[in-house]
């Protein structure tokens, strides 16, 4: 998405929360033996016309889904426009030249709740804009693909605080993907436990 809306001119800024473009693929959210179900000549964008050379498996493992992503993004120069560690905490619309229409009882969260626009009756035309909130992570902040994300002294980093702030922006993609936040189960007599943002693991009780 984002190498679309670039090739064609367009002023992109990309919005990570974690500290890698890939997603589901990206290092920190692997777990042993996470690999493609898909078989890898399905699973590769349409702009390329053949296989990726990082799939030299039927059913390619994370890293090498990862890799392929990672070198996706460099070729279409991505990469120096992701912001990581940047969570995206709201989203506002704006209507009429960019002028906040206050919700009608006032509150910011009943806005919220109303999913924004669509509370204030506003429903039949679209935003001219988005006022975005923004939460950048003090720990890990400099980390990028590409460079040693561990390079961040990890002292000075803690040092600081999460800083929070606005932009606007005329188009709001939402990429965050369908498995980006934790969902888990109850099992009874069992301890579940996270490795990653993106995959559950369902431990015995020892
Ligand atoms: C275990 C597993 C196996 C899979 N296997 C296949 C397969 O074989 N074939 C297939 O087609 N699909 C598969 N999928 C589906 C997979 O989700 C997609 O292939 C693909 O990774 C989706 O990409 P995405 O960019 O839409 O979302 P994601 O890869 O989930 O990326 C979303 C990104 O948004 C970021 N984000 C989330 N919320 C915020 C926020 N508020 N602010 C800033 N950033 C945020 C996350 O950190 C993440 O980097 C699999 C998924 C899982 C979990």
């Amino acid at each position: 998405m984002p190498a679309t809306f670039h090739h064609f001119g367009h002023d992109v800024t990309v919005y990570e929360r974690g500290g890698h473009v890939g997603g589901v693929w990206a290092p920190e959210n692997r777990y042993p033996g996470l690999r493609l179900q898909s078989t890898g000549d399905f699973y590769y964008f349409t702009d390329l016309d053949s296989v990726p050379a990082q799939f030299t498996e039927e059913n390619p493992d994370a890293e090498h889904v990862y890799g392929y992503l990672l070198s996706y993004a460099e070729k279409h120069g991505i990469l120096p426009l992701v912001q990581y560690h940047t969570t995206l905490v709201h989203a506002q619309p704006l209507y009429d030249d960019l002028e906040i229409i206050p919700p009608r009882d006032g509150s910011e969260a009943a806005a919220d709740d109303a999913g924004g626009a669509a509370g204030k009756g506003i429903t039949d035309r679209p935003p001219v804009g988005w006022r975005l909130t923004l939460r950048r992570a003090a720990a890990g902040r400099g980390a990028a693909d590409g460079a040693d994300a561990a390079a961040e002294p990890a002292a000075a980093a803690a040092a600081e605080e999460d800083e929070e702030f606005t932009v606007s922006c005329d188009v709001l993609v939402a990429c965050t993907g369908t498995f980006s936040d934790p969902n888990i189960p109850p099992y009874k007599g069992v301890a579940v436990t996270w490795l990653t943002l993106s995959c559950k693991a369902v431990l015995p009780k020892a």
